[in-house]
């Protein structure tokens, strides 16, 4: 992804409550090498069941908090499958997050959305590192930045359906 400011990060943030203060943007932001990486994510570490994603395209920064819902022993045996890089994992590889909707209307403040994702939020590691069949025509290369792509625009889509007005029924 392109590199993004600290003021972008934080104005992308598309269901900040308003009683919440300010982003806590992570103490490593200087160091991130934008250009391997697909989204910014990272937790809050006083809330560590906080985190927050950050992705941009050439001319907007899209970005969510979220919140890790607990993990059910359960589904231990099962493989889960993360929603933004779509690799199967074990089950506490992967974590149900939900995002909250931002809004004053108290009923839709109540509803969320909920995506499954890599639980270290380290969807950019485990897309580079995935094998790639290679075809004649594509190159490894070509197949990481067509995942990287998909990944990305899967996460614009979740973000704009959160951000979402929903018509209001009177
Ligand atoms: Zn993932």
């Amino acid at each position: 992804m392109r590199p993004i400011t600290r003021d972008e990060v934080r104005g992308a943030i598309v269901n900040l409550e308003p009683a919440e203060k300010r982003v806590r943007l992570p103490a490593w932001f200087d160091d991130v090498s934008w250009h391997e990486i697909d989204y910014l994510g990272w937790r809050d570490l006083r809330a560590p069941k906080r985190a927050y994603l950050v992705t941009a395209t050439d001319d907007q920064a899209f970005g969510v908090l979220l919140r890790q819902a607990p993990n059910h022993a359960f589904l231990a045996s099962r493989a889960m499958m993360c929603d933004l890089c779509r690799s199967s994992r074990r089950f506490n590889e992967v974590s149900l997050f939900t995002a909250q909707r931002s809004s004053r209307d108290k009923r839709r403040r109540l509803s969320a959305r909920g995506l499954h994702l890599c639980t270290d939020l380290d969807c950019m590691a485990i897309i580079r590192s995935k094998p790639v069949r290679q075809s004649i025509d594509s190159s490894v290369e070509d197949a990481i930045k067509e995942r990287s792509e998909g990944l990305r625009s899967r996460m614009i889509a979740f973000i704009r359906s959160v951000a979402e007005v929903e018509p209001t029924t009177l």
